[in-house]
């Protein structure tokens, strides 16, 4: 069990992805419109789990309406998350360097990833990263945003749960010794157990495993000796 699967999910609302994420260094680590599981793992393998979602003011402004309940623009479950990073877990600033200054990002570094990002938006070009041309959009508009997406952010959770797990024998669910053979009337089954994602997650690949393997090991489990 020394995988974990780490999602972080910022979108709906859209704006979000227009933004950019950075890691400790004020470097992209990935391209922002990536899988959950992608952008999670990229943040949690940064260096002390640290990322920020930086904004100005048009994409703040329009991911903060989108985010009230009751316009009927998202589901509760999205703006309620969208709004505790907006609201509690953010921090404001008239320029980039400042912004940098509040987070403890180096400013010269986070002012040229801005920079850079900002000349692939106005070109129109391709993003280095892969990033979709309709999500690069320039941020340019003071005052500017970082919404905490850091591991140990409360505003922003990253959903969590292990993969991999005790190697267990594949037609009975038995756990197995270090030298392959079978622990006698001990089964694993699910994410205890070694299944179809144990190194990497894509959605939906959970459930259907954990029904199967603990199917075959409920049944071995009875019919055993
Ligand atoms: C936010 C989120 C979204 C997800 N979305 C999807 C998805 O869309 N599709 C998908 O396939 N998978 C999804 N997953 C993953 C999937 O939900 C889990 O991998 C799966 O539920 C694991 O099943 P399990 O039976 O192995 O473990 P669990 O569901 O964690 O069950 C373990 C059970 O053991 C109990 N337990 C723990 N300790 C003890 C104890 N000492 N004594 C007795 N009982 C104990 C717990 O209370 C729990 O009920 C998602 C997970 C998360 C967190």
């Amino acid at each position: 069990m020394d995988h974990t699967c780490a999602a972080k999910s910022i979108a709906p609302p859209t704006e979000f992805i227009e933004g950019v994420v950075v890691n400790a260094n004020a470097q992209r680590p990935i391209n922002e419109d990536c899988y959950t599981a992608k952008l999670g793992r990229a943040i949690a393998e940064s260096e002390n789990g640290v990322a920020w979602l930086i904004l100005d003011r048009r994409m703040r402004n329009a991911a903060l309406r989108k985010s009230m309940p009751g316009n009927g623009r998202l589901l509760l479950i999205h703006c309620l998350p969208a709004l505790m990073s907006i609201l509690l877990g953010s921090k404001k600033a008239r320029s980039i360097e400042a912004l940098a200054r509040k987070c403890g990002l180096p400013e010269q570094a986070l002012a040229q990833s801005i920079a850079s990002y900002n000349d692939v938006a106005h070109a129109g070009g391709e993003d280095p990263l892969g990033k979709k041309k309709d999500f690069v959009k320039p941020i340019t508009r003071a005052p500017f945003y970082a919404l905490n997406l850091s591991t140990r952010s409360k505003t922003s959770p990253l959903a969590t749960f292990t993969l991999g797990g005790l190697v267990v024998d594949e037609e009975s669910g038995a756990v197995l010794k270090a030298d392959k053979s079978p622990i006698a009337g001990l089964y694993a089954a699910g994410r205890a157990a070694l299944g179809i994602p144990s190194n990497f997650y894509i959605s939906g690949l959970s459930i259907a495993d954990c029904v199967f393997s603990g199917r075959r090991a409920g049944r071995c489990a009875t019919q055993a000796p």
